[in-house]
């Protein structure tokens, strides 16, 4: 079996002039507030970096890189952290930056999970979002685009790590 791209669901402009909106929002709502740009690894890589530029100077930026336990003894979704914060978030105001909501299951554990860190609030800002494939309870503060339920890469999501660095989202066909 192999993958191939398929039709393109958002293009590179679309993506850039999208970056620019959420960056001045960003900025605007947290004027004035210790505001950590958390980027979720591997697959919001790309947004963040483009994301942090757009904001400017001031910007700061950690990343964290956790999994889903899989050994059937815990809920599902449930999170477990590969990399942790390099600073600490007590008192700070945490922006979760992620490539796509989809069951919204793992965003609703990771946001529990920092939240016990003490952090003074913790917000998500998403790329993409599947709302009719969604399962748990998650508030998306900054969207970019939602999308239908179909599997997408590019623009640092990945198919079997293979089109992370597309500039574009673009949906993957299977072949063979
Ligand atoms: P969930 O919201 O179901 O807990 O999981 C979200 C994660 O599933 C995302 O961070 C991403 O890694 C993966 N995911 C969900 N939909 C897609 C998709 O269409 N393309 C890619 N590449 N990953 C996806």
């Amino acid at each position: 079996m192999s993958y191939e791209i398929g039709e393109v669901l958002i293009t590179e402009d679309e993506i850039k002039a999208k970056v620019a909106e959420i960056a001045k929002a960003v900025s605007r709502d947290y004027k004035g507030k210790n505001l950590l740009l958390t980027g979720v690894l591997k697959g919001a890589f790309v947004f963040l970096s483009d994301l942090s530029r757009a904001m400017g100077a001031e910007a700061q930026v950690d990343f964290i890189k956790i999994s889903t336990y899989k050994d059937g003894t815990r809920p599902s979704g449930e999170i477990r952290f590969d990399l942790d914060f390099s600073s600490d978030v007590h008192g700070r105001h945490v922006l979760l930056v992620e490539d796509i909501v989809d069951t919204g299951r793992t965003l609703s554990h990771l946001v529990k999970e920092i939240k016990k860190k003490g952090p003074a609030s913790v917000k998500i800002c998403a790329l993409l979002d599947k709302p009719s494939r969604r399962e748990a309870e998650v508030e998306v503060a900054y969207l970019g685009f939602s999308i239908p339920d179909r599997f997408v890469v590019g623009y640092g999501l990945d198919c079997a790590e293979k089109f992370r660095c597309l500039p574009y989202i673009a949906v993957v066909e299977e072949r063979g």
